[in-house]
């Protein structure tokens, strides 16, 4: 059986979307077999980041009763990765049920190694609903105190929700001088760092081009600090 694992946090443009992209690509490149799932049903732009644009079935079909999950799983460019990507019009979205998100993604366990949730920020119904449908957190904060606090917030809930929380993603570091080091923000979080991903140009020029830094520039720090958390995440068993 595979891992259910969301992406999450406590303030939006931390940048779980990226997270999820590059943990899945690198997951993939490992060779495991992965589904990354669009779980932000109203701000939804993973399959864009991951240059997927012209999907018919959505998972907002899927909620809405009008489609099958496995009609809504599409093959992606990068190997052993597969998307399930997510409406971005209104019409598509009031028509969506986001409370059955975990009945919908859990069954995927059985098909994939890993099935990676990207999530909205907060603890509003649909992040709670996104999140809740994974088994295991991954947290992704910025180096701010009001992030990290944000952030811990929600792995707190999650772990009352019976989430097991496998610990934080320190993303976007040496942009500021005010920066909270690595080391302070581990002692506040309280739950294992996996992760510093440095603030790196080529992560946002591959958001722009709809290719995962770790394929599009693997050689640069952002993207090699994303090999280096999947393989982290591997090794938690
Ligand atoms: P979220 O999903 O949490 O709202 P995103 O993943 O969409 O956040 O990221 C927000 C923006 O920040 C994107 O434009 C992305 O390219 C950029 N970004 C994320 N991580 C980094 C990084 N380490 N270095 C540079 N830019 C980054
Ligand atoms: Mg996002």
């Amino acid at each position: 059986m595979g891992r259910l694992i969301s992406i999450a946090s406590g303030k939006g443009g931390t940048g779980k979307t990226t997270t999820a992209a590059n943990l899945s690509i690198a997951l993939g490149k490992m060779g495991y077999k992965v589904c990354a799932v669009d779980a932000d049903l109203t701000m939804a732009n993973l399959s864009l980041v991951m240059g997927i644009d012209d999907a018919y079935t959505t998972i907002h079909d899927v909620l809405a009763g009008r489609a099958d999950i496995n009609d809504a799983i599409y093959a992606t460019a990068y190997e052993n990765v597969h998307v399930i990507p997510a409406a971005i019009d209104w019409e598509h979205v009031i028509r969506a049920d986001p409370r059955r998100l975990p009945e919908t993604i859990k069954p995927l366990k059985g098909k994939f190694d890993f099935v990676i949730i990207d999530s909205p920020a907060g603890l509003q119904m649909d992040a709670m609903n996104a999140m809740l449908s994974g088994e295991e957190v991954l947290l992704v904060t910025n180096p701010e105190i009001s992030c990290l606090t944000d952030t811990m917030k929600v792995g707190m809930v999650l772990r009352k929700a019976g989430l097991a929380v496998l610990g934080f993603v320190l993303n976007r570091y040496g942009r500021s001088d005010n920066d909270i080091p690595p080391d302070v923000a581990e002692e506040v979080m309280e739950i294992p760092l996996l992760a510093v991903i440095p603030e790196d140009p080529p992560v946002r020029e591959a958001t722009l081009e709809g290719v995962p830094v770790v394929e599009y520039k693997p050689n640069s720090p952002g993207a090699k600090a994303f090999m280096e958390l999947a393989e982290r995440i591997t090794r938690i068993a």
